[in-house]
């Protein structure tokens, strides 16, 4: 029996999903931008999902977009800022490469850049009050960190960053990477007034080439590549129709009776931390953290641990699963937490889903207690 257990990397498709996928393949084949009745009706259908997300996310249709996916819809936003002015932005140092990877480009364009260390794996309010400077145009820091789980106090932040607008009459956009938010921790963009968001759709059991785009305020948004018009100019390239009907899907299983399932989580996660401390194992994972996500420290390398736990079919991460791309991702972003060198090179991340099973989780614990004295 396979156990998964790598869902911050990707969810698998939810049947459900699954099945509006091909039924809107099927059915709603039709350009949602021609005139004829294929394509209006395509349109029709790609307006109903649009409602549908954005009511069960909380926010105005009028405020959601969809893109292939976070990273899109991040580059989106930092990209923008090459038509502007240079002036500066300010990052935190736990950011996901899809953010932290603009800081290069940004400078070779004369941005000055800042990233804030996130001590204990929080980005904190007095230190980005201290980073705020008059020509600070985009504070970018994420919802929830996808390494360690840790839940950033963005309210706080976007507070500090509100107060000082106010002192200079300037404003300053606040974006959230809000991938490992969305449907795992207690979530609203609306009520943490940032001005913008990205959300992933194969994160919550949806599907790969697909995200969103949160935008407080779509008119003052001017996109660097905006293209055939489509997504009101925001995002051009023809709408993924099918791609939307089972995010859609996907997002009503995962956001219904949300309080619910994510109090199951937490349940589950702190039976697995009861097992990984039974085995002298430290958690990284600060108490403040997703119930989705267990980082922890083992005491092999992390690349010999986790192959350890693939052997007996635990599915598992070395740290963030994008660092297999860009290789040491996760221990970069343990390492600007400040955890020291030697706990970051032995990190794993054990990430749970709603479909996750009771049986799962009972064999996760028991290959860790069968892996207890690795060493
Ligand atoms: N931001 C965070 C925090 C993530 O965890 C990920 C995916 O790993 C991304 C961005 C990129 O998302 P996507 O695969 O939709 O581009």
């Amino acid at each position: 029996m396979d156990l998964y257990f790598d869902n911050a990397a990707t969810t698998k498709l939810s049947e459900r999903a699954l099945q509006a996928y091909s039924d809107t393949a099927r059915l709603f084949w039709g350009n949602p931008s021609s005139v004829h009745r294929l394509g209006l009706e395509a349109r029709r259908k790609l307006d109903e999902e649009r409602s549908a997300i954005a009511r069960l996310m909380g926010i105005p249709s009028s405020s959601l977009f969809f893109t292939s996916g976070a990273t899109e819809s991040i580059a989106a936003v930092i990209s923008s800022l090459l038509f502007t002015t240079p002036g500066k932005i300010i990052i935190s140092r736990i950011e996901h490469e899809a953010v932290a990877s603009w800081l290069p480009v940004l400078r070779q364009h004369g941005w000055k850049t800042e990233e804030l260390r996130a001590k204990g794996g929080f980005v904190s309010a007095e230190e980005l009050r201290a980073a705020l400077t008059p020509d600070t145009k985009l504070v970018a820091i994420m919802a929830v960190n996808n390494v360690t789980g840790a839940i950033e106090p963005i309210e706080e932040l976007v507070r500090t960053v509100r107060e000082y607008e106010k002192e200079g009459r300037r404003r300053i956009f606040f974006f959230s990477d809000s991938v490992q938010a969305l449907g795992k921790v207690e979530y609203s963009p609306e009520k943490l007034g940032i001005d913008g968001a990205s959300f992933s759709g194969h994160k919550i059991n949806g599907p790969r080439g697909i995200g969103m785009l949160y935008l407080r305020n779509p008119s003052a948004f001017r996109p660097l590549a905006p293209a055939g018009g489509q997504e009101k100019g925001k995002r051009g390239g023809t709408e993924n129709l099918p791609a939307i009907s089972a995010l859609r899907a996907a997002a009503e299983e995962w956001l219904s009776d949300q309080a619910e399932k994510n109090a199951k989580a937490a349940e589950r996660k702190a039976m697995i931390v009861e097992a990984l401390r039974s085995c002298g194992y430290d958690l990284i994972s600060p108490e403040h953290s997703s119930p989705y996500i267990i980082s922890f420290s083992s005491l092999l390398p992390s690349e010999v641990y986790t192959r350890m736990l693939s052997d007996r079919g635990v599915y598992a991460s070395s740290g963030s699963a994008c660092s297999n791309n860009a290789k040491g991702e996760g221990e970069k972003i343990l390492l600007g937490m400040g955890v020291r060198p030697d706990t970051a090179s032995r990190a794993v991340r054990i990430s749970l889903s709603n479909s996750t099973t009771d049986e799962e989780i009972e064999g996760l614990i028991a290959v860790i207690n069968e892996l207890r004295d690795a060493r």
